[in-house]
């Protein structure tokens, strides 16, 4: 008899069998979806691991509800990788089937349908089925999966459902929030038929008594750039000085015509003209040369070229060779801010031939994108995208290439599978045989170690296209500062000078400080008390415009009391800087200066976030100040001065990597300064301007930081020198905890002896009512990870075995780097 063996969206610890008809057999293949039985009656969506003719062990198998797929949506090159990604990153199967496939993919039981929020559907292209689903949508608005199989008085309904998920028709119920939301902007244009001659005199005759209708629409035939063009809606109101309530009017009269696009769609929807190709200077020649040759031979390539030097450029000429031999190439980015900024510049490039993707995209976005790699749609032959990216189901993948390929950002933390998608994405490459490319103006120590032990290949832009000088940058000691009495709030005077300088030339300003709130810490002056989270083992910041008391963590706040909790003293001090703080104390040094702020709490709003950059861009900002979301690739052309606020917090952060963090950090702000006209100053201030970090980013001197680190990570033993893999218990239970840590610490030691650290508390040691503890394991280089790794799981099999430590969570972070 035969049998399938599937994966299930659940974090189980193995395969679970399936029996199969000859039939279903016959058509099966790894990779296709089935409807299968699990838990009771619960229906859900399995992926097809592989067939055979073996009953399994232990349990009867149950024969499968139904067969989804006609063709695997997933190939084996990709099980394979999924396969990788479980047992490398210690998680399941089904975990990262629950990252990889979009959820409209996985439908079940309890799935939570919704009606779409699109245009109604035209009844009459309905199916029987479809109607009723949509009539009982209308009565209901969310149904689960369950009440539509009685609703249809059938047992297989994901297949309607899925077909209308596709169509648009229906949608589902997602767990995780959109928090990322697209930009849509507004386009208008005379409807063509009053573009011809008759037509325009015919319009005109009707507004011969309407001027300002007739003046808008005048002016809309001077920015139109061609017959039938789109143009913006706010932008004409804006140019023309008249009111949108005409505006309105045209478009009742049907004179007018206007469509939203999504902002990231502009150029594909509006068809721009594609630029003509660029010509590579000769350092970008040279490294360009330099990354082919070594990619044929089959090396990874870090391709390592300072802020502003062409990197994208070189990207793009990899990219074009790769479609040309018929091709996919994926270009990954470590953040969905970043997809939006580098879209329209690589539209210019590849037209409609390339798509975004990532986890915030709407179900039905996701699963078209799905489909179209699947069939390599034109539409995909490029794909711009975050990590998740890395599941997308590529057939014929030539290139990968990974941007900022430093960012910590490209490691997952939660959920699992925690993985990493700049290595991740290396071992993709390798089991599809593609190129890659990891790119960074300062690389990551663990890449740029495996180029010096001759792992990867490497090339180099070293310097700024056009000649551009880079920033010059400039120390000033906070603590001389002070002593001198010449500081005014937290701005030294040789930063506030070149703020006054800088804006006397009608130049931009960023100020970054890696902080949000007003301050971190609220001190009562007389008892020394301290306001902590309720939930978690941190202070509590002080939000001045809110008045309030917030935790970073779990969202805890409060508001502010006049005198302190525990002793009732009326004087409390505050403690420590926040980007508020920075905010309001330039209120009141630089009165006319237009001052934004832009951290996380700034940018919670429908479009806040494209809003503060184009209103940045626009120059309608004098100064941005900004968490490190102002540090990361964002290109404005007349910023001319970047001032690092505190440069202390960054480098002081109790973690093996503060450092090689701290320089990339600062190298990149540095970067946002003078990247078009001429040369950039950036001013750091701190307290330690002797500090080695500070002075690698004086002499913008990657190589020295990381020979430093290298010695140092040598030296007590921290990756690239070794392995860590890190183990963290959680519990709402102290003693809990402890316990059931210490236990799986002694039971390691036996093996591992003095490679086992901990338990220890983590820094922050409660973080929503549950403590934390963690234990490491060192790895030398020689050891076999598979091997350890499995001792760790046996480990953890009779740690589960333990009634009492069973409810403890264990997280691995297998590579801790
Ligand atoms: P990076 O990716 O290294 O930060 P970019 O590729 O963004 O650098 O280049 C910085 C700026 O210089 C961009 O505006 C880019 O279009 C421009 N640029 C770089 N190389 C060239 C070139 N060869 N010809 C024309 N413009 C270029
Ligand atoms: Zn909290």
């Amino acid at each position: 008899m035969p049998y399938v063996d599937v994966i299930l969206p659940l974090a189980l610890d193995k395969l679970y069998t399936y029996s199969v008809t000859d039939d279903q057999a016959g058509i099966l293949r790894p990779g296709m979806r089935i409807a299968v039985p699990f838990k009771r009656s619960k229906l859900y969506t399995a992926l097809v691991h592989s067939l055979h003719e073996d009953a399994p062990q232990g349990y009867e198998a149950r024969p499968i509800d139904q067969v989804l797929d006609k063709e695997p949506i997933v190939f084996e090159a990709h099980l394979a990788f999924w396969q990788w990604i479980a047992s490398y990153y210690m998680c399941t199967l089904g975990d990262v089937m629950r990252t990889a496939l979009p959820g409209a993919f996985m439908l079940e039981s309890e799935t939570v349908i919704l009606p779409s929020v699109k245009e109604e559907a035209n009844e009459a292209e309905l199916t029987d089925n479809q109607f009723l689903i949509l009539e009982a949508l209308q009565n209901n608005s969310a149904l689960k999966v369950g009440d539509i199989q009685r609703i249809l008085e059938r047992q297989r309904v994901l297949p309607v459902l899925q077909s209308m998920m596709e169509e648009g028709l229906i949608q589902m119920k997602e767990k995780i929030q959109e928090r990322y939301r697209p930009k849509w902007v507004k386009y208008i244009r005379v409807l063509p038929d009053y573009q011809t001659d008759e037509g325009l005199a015919a319009v005109l005759e009707q507004l011969s008594r309407a001027e300002k209708q007739k003046t808008l629409l005048m002016h809309y035939f001077q920015l139109a750039g061609k017959l039938n063009d789109w143009i913006s809606s706010s932008e004409l109101i804006k140019s023309s000085g008249i009111s949108a309530a005409i505006r309105k009017s045209l478009l009742d009269k049907g004179i007018f015509e206007e469509k939203k696009v999504r902002e990231d769609r502009l150029n594909t929807e509006l068809q721009a003209e594609k630029i003509s190709d660029i010509n590579l200077n000769s350092q970008q020649s040279q490294a360009l040369a330099d990354t082919e040759d070594q990619l044929y031979s089959g090396k990874v390539v870090l391709l390592q070229g300072v802020t502003a030097s062409g990197k994208t450029e070189i990207y793009v000429k990899l990219a074009q060779k790769a479609l040309i031999k018929g091709e996919q190439v994926l270009y990954m980015v470590p953040e969905i801010a970043l997809t939006a900024q580098l879209i329209t510049r690589l539209q210019q490039h590849f037209g409609d031939s390339i798509t975004v993707y990532h986890s915030r995209y709407s179900v039905h976005e996701r699963v078209e994108t799905w489909n179209n790699v699947l069939k390599e749609s034109p539409k995909t032959k490029v794909i711009l995208g975050t990590r998740s990216s890395l599941f997308l189901p590529f057939g014929k993948l030539g290139l990968i290439i990974v941007d900022e390929e430093h960012d910590p950002s490209y490691k997952q933390f939660d959920p699992a599978p925690r993985y990493h998608g700049r290595d991740a994405a290396v071992v993709l490459a390798k089991s599809l045989g593609s190129q890659i490319v990891l790119g960074s103006a300062t690389p990551s120590v663990t890449s740029y170690n495996n180029h010096s032990t001759g792992k990867y290949g490497y090339a180099e832009i070293p310097d700024r296209y056009k000649e551009i000088l880079m920033p010059q940058i400039h120390l000033v000691d906070l603590k001389e500062q002070h002593r001198k009495k010449i500081i005014q709030g937290h701005f030294s005077v040789p930063l506030l000078e070149a703020i006054r300088e800088t804006l006397a030339n009608k130049e931009q300003v960023i100020l970054f400080q890696n902080r949000r709130g007003y301050s971190p810490i609220v001190e009562c002056t007389s008892c020394g008390h301290i306001p902590q989270c309720q939930n978690c083992d941190v202070s509590l910041t002080y939000h001045q415009y809110r008045g309030e008391l917030r935790c970073h963590y779990c969202g805890y706040h409060e508001t502010l009391e006049v005198g302190c909790a525990a002793c009732g003293n009326q004087s409390l001090d505050t403690k420590g800087l926040g980007t508020e703080q920075v905010e309001t104390e330039l209120g009141t040094l630089l009165p006319d200066a237009r001052v934004m702020r832009m951290d996380y709490d700034t940018t919670r709003g429908k479009h806040s976030y494209s809003k503060i950059i184009t209103a940045f861009e626009r120059r309608d900002i004098d100064i941005l100040v900004g968490t490190q979301m102002v540090t990361k690739g964002l290109d404005f052309r007349h910023v001319n001065l970047v001032g690092i606020m505190n440069a202390d917090t960054l480098l002081n952060f109790p973690d093996y990597r503060s450092h090689e963090r701290g320089y990339q950090l600062l190298m990149q702000v540095a970067g946002r300064a003078g990247r078009t006209k001429k040369q950039g100053q950036v001013i750091i201030q701190t307290y330690q301007p002797v500090h080695p970090v500070l002075k690698q980013v004086l002499h913008g001197d990657y190589k020295a930081m990381f020979d430093r680190q290298m010695k140092e990570r040598e030296q007590f033993r921290y990756p690239p020198s070794i392995r860590i893999i890190r183990i963290e218990f959680k519990h709402k239970e102290y003693q809990r905890v402890q316990e059931g840590s210490s236990w799986f610490a002694r039971s390691l030691r036996q093996e591992f002896s003095s490679n086992v650290l901990g338990p220890e508390s983590p820094l922050i040691s409660r973080l929503r009512n549950q403590y934390i503890k963690q234990l490491l394991i060192k790895i030398p280089l020689e050891v076999s990870m598979a091997q350890t790794k499995n001792s760790i799981k046996r480990i953890q099999r009779s740690f589960n075995a333990i009634s009492q430590y069973r409810s403890i969570r264990v997280i691995y972070h297998a590579d801790h780097i």
